[in-house]
């Protein structure tokens, strides 16, 4: 972290991005090398305050290369609102860069070979602010920063600070956007920790 800290500091963060990018296009750490079309390094600007970690690119994600479009796209863009944001206010990416076919849960194997990739950005954004979207992105960020993580149903919406880098850090777990889409039910509750965190970001 300290040799990034440096390039950083030299207003080169621009150039780690797209050496990162290269990395993760060039990737062959885990199986889904075979199977993707488009890695997803992340999307949105490198001085953004906040970065959104979802779990993988889905099937759409994987086809276009882009981050959260789609159904799952809608339902953030209008929880984002909510909390007063817009996608070009942040940076957003994943736990995993590619696709999981059959969009299956990523394995211990896949997430520790790729999990470095998303260590690495943030240590290059340096953000004020983490919204991790649903279980499984919450528990890894949770981990990186030496937290213990419970359960989504209890932690979402709360907000918690983390001192592991020069500076503290906000981490807001959320559910998944994805969620509302079969669980329209999940929607208002998903709204109203949006509408809640409005004050911390
Ligand atoms: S998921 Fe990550 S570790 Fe696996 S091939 Fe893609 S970039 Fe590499």
């Amino acid at each position: 972290m300290a040799g990034l800290m440096k390039y950083i500091k030299n207003g080169d963060k621009k150039k780690l991005m797209q050496e990162l990018g290269e990395r993760v296009e060039n990737c062959k750490r885990c199986e889904l090398w075979k199977t993707r079309n488009k890695p997803l390094v992340g999307d949105g600007d490198i001085d953004a305050k906040i970065v959104v970690v979802g779990e993988s690119p889905g099937y759409n994600e994987d086809l276009q290369g882009k981050a959260f479009v789609g159904e799952s796209g809608k339902v953030l863009n209008h929880l984002l609102g909510l909390a007063g944001l817009q996608r070009n206010d942040l940076y957003i990416t994943n736990v995993l860069k590619c696709h999981p076919p059959r969009n299956h849960s990523p394995s211990r194997k896949e997430t520790d070979a790729c999990i470095h990739f998303l260590h690495e950005q943030i240590g290059i954004i340096e953000p004020k602010t983490i919204l991790t979207l649903g279980k499984f992105a919450s528990r890894e960020i949770f981990k990186m920063f030496g937290m213990e993580f419970s359960r989504i149903g209890e932690l979402h919406g709360q907000v918690f600070m983390t001192g592991k880098y020069a500076e503290k850090m906000k981490i807001i777990p959320m559910y998944h956007p994805a969620v509302a889409c079969y669980r329209e039910e999940m929607l208002p509750v998903l709204e109203r920790d949006f509408s809640a965190v409005k004050g911390e970001l």
